[in-house]
């Protein structure tokens, strides 16, 4: 496979040497073709600001008391998932009602009592044995020594209801006779504000074969804007698409100037940057067994990890066009021809 796209780039260098390195990555990017372009634009439009904001002002409300791992707080913010997913007719992998993979204490550490994941999928129609993960942690830090509740209406109620959202457009195309031909996976994981625990836990032991993962889209904090864009609001940080697979890089790029022209920022990407964020949220549990991710992050801001981050400070105009972008490039991943090549390590 590595060798093939290297073939093919060099068919396009060769083709006409004076090709600038901006037209050599226009060459690749116009190979890329978009899967069905109007349903998807269909679908995406389902994804709505008001009914993001109806989640969240659930999901981080004081009655989840900062959803800290393992407390009754965090319990009941799962169950809202799940019952979401119930009512939705969304199913789970683990069949029935089952929607929680238990993490017990022994696993997550003295300090904390058992606590989970919450798993619902979306069965592929052609490949349903090839799975495309989109993720986000649903814990948080709980309830502040002084009282006040960490809401963490951004990190991450943000990716929490994003993928309830995404999850309803594409349970939606399905029952339109329009489902992804390869599964979906949506991966609400816990202990991530607790060393990573909740994804490092689902990739021991997977819903399916890693090797049968295509990728994880992975979302933490994408519902505010950050000091460095507060003039030009519509933009993203994209960390990680590129380490594993040039194509993920290039569809994600190529679906957002299809649909959205988001700005999307490639600071954070940077090998050397120092906040190294690339290793500091869910995805790089996955990027570690060789599985294209790409993380989706607003970058940090003055709530961050404060009992202010609320949901008024939400932008939700913002989260529904980002939330969007997800959508379509998983739709992508699932449904484009062949599924997305390796080609780094
Ligand atoms: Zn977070």
């Amino acid at each position: 496979m590595k060798i093939l796209l290297y073939a093919s780039a060099l068919i396009i260098v060769g083709s006409c040497a004076t090709l600038s390195h901006k037209e050599k990555i226009q060459a690749i990017k116009k190979r890329i073709v978009i899967a069905h372009p109007t349903k998807v634009k269909a679908y995406a439009n389902t994804i709505t600001a008001s009914e993001l904001k109806k989640h969240l002002l659930k999901f981080s409300s004081d009655d989840y008391q900062g959803r800290k791992v393992g407390t009754n707080g965090q319990k009941l913010a799962v169950n809202y998932l799940k019952n979401y997913y119930i009512s939705e007719n969304i199913a789970s992998p683990f069949g029935g009602s089952n929607y929680f993979q238990n993490i017990p204490k022994s696993y997550l550490g003295e300090k904390y009592d058992d606590s989970e994941n919450v798993i619902s999928y979306i069965e592929g129609s052609e490949k349903p044995n090839e799975v495309i993960i989109i993720s986000a942690h649903h814990d948080h830090e709980g309830i502040h020594e002084n009282g006040e509740i960490y809401n963490g209406a951004d990190d991450n109620g943000s990716g929490t209801v994003a993928l309830l959202e995404m999850a309803q457009a594409f349970k939606k195309a399905k029952l339109d006779g329009n489902g992804p031909k390869r599964s979906i996976l949506f991966l609400h994981l816990t202990a991530e504000e607790v060393g990573l625990q909740g994804s490092r836990f689902y990739t021991q032991n997977p819903a399916f074969p890693l090797k049968n993962t295509v990728a994880n889209l992975n979302i933490d904090m994408v519902g505010r804007v950050d000091k460095s864009h507060k003039y030009n609001p519509n933009y993203l940080y994209i960390i990680g698409a590129d380490r594993l697979s040039t194509e993920l890089h290039y569809i994600s790029e190529v679906v957002n100037e299809t649909f959205f022209n988001i700005k999307l920022d490639y600071k954070y990407n940077e090998e050397n940057d120092r906040n190294r964020y690339y290793y500091r949220s869910d995805h790089y549990n996955f990027a570690k067994h060789n599985i294209p991710v790409i993380f989706y992050f607003n970058g940090e801001h003055n709530d961050y990890h404060q009992t202010t981050d609320t949901e008024d400070k939400i932008n939700y105009p913002l989260l529904e066009k980002r939330t969007r972008l997800i959508f379509a490039t998983a739709w992508q991943l699932a449904n484009q021809k062949k599924r997305i090549i390796v080609d780094k390590s």
